[in-house]
């Protein structure tokens, strides 16, 4: 069952105007939010970058938070498994095709459900594979935009290479992966790009970081160059479906030790405690 547009149907019976400017100019954004044993995780966090996103293209919030809390329950109880994540997508409307902003329009909000399956436990034991190239998009990446064709083609790159993720590079700064956030380990210490606009700041990201401070790991966040990357001990990946995953293999050469590492097996545990006490009581890290 998805939600469009103020109706709650399946989704083969879900029908959207071609002129609709999501089709036309990607022009929307969207979110997407895991849920365990039926609760979201950390809804408040992904619904403030939502009302980031929309500020960031100048599309009005066409609902409240509880407005949109209701939607996420809702969604949740007419959808099967106990573990899903959801996608939230907004556009600009239905309008006659012209780039500028149409008047008078509602925007199209769309929510889906999809299971949530967690990283098979073989690729978290042998880590992934990533390449690495360099970062062609535009300069607002801290904008969640439905508009995710460099994305798509930069992924494409790693799918083609055998490999999970493409790791972008701008300027000789790592920025993120085409999908996710990267971390890197250097001497004992977790290094994590700041936050800016060439890259999305991603709900994991900030969790690593939290439970870092909460446990005293020794973090930095701070430019990472090129050399760093690629002479690192340890490369993380995060996202919301993704969790947290060890990089072992980089353009084709081990990572490391090409082995999963310390930080990586300390993070992952804390992240799986961690979730299960958010879920059970709903507190926060500190
Ligand atoms: N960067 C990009 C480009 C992403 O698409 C994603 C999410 N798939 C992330 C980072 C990770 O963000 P989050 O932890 O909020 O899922």
């Amino acid at each position: 069952m998805i939600y469009l547009n103020g109706d709650f149907m399946p989704i083969e019976e879900a029908r959207i105007p071609v002129l609709d400017r999501g089709f036309i100019f990607g022009d929307g954004v969207y979110e997407v939010i895991p849920v365990y044993s039926r609760r979201p995780f950390r809804l408040a966090e992904h619904l403030l970058r939502l009302q980031d996103s929309l500020d960031g293209i100048r599309l009005l919030n066409p609902h409240s938070n509880e407005h949109w809390s209701s939607l996420v329950e809702q969604i949740i109880a007419r959808n099967e498994s106990e573990d899903q994540y959801l996608y939230l997508h907004i556009t600009r409307g239905v309008a006659k095709r012209d780039h500028a902003f149409p008047k008078g329009v509602m925007p199209t909000v769309f929510i889906m459900s999809n299971p949530l399956l967690a990283p098979p436990k073989e690729l978290l034991a042998s880590g992934v594979s990533a390449i690495t190239t360099d970062d062609n998009r535009w300069l607002r990446c801290d904008i969640k935009a439905i508009s995710l064709l460099p994305n798509v083609l930069l992924r494409q790159m790693a799918v083609d290479a055998g490999a999970v993720e493409t790791v972008l590079l701008r300027e000789g700064f790592m920025t993120e992966g085409a999908a996710s956030n990267i971390f890197v380990v250097k001497n004992e210490t977790l290094l994590a790009p700041p936050k800016n606009h060439l890259m999305l700041p991603g709900i994991t990201y900030d969790v690593v970081l939290e439970l870092a401070a909460a446990h005293k790991i020794p973090n930095e966040v701070r430019t990472v160059s090129e050399y760093e990357m690629r002479t690192a001990q340890e490369l993380l990946l995060t996202s919301s479906t993704k969790e947290i995953m060890p990089i072992t293999r980089l353009d084709g050469k081990p990572v490391g030790d090409g082995k999963p590492g310390p930080m990586f097996a300390l993070l992952y545990q804390l992240y799986q405690n961690y979730k299960v006490t958010v879920m059970r009581d709903a507190v926060s890290i500190s």
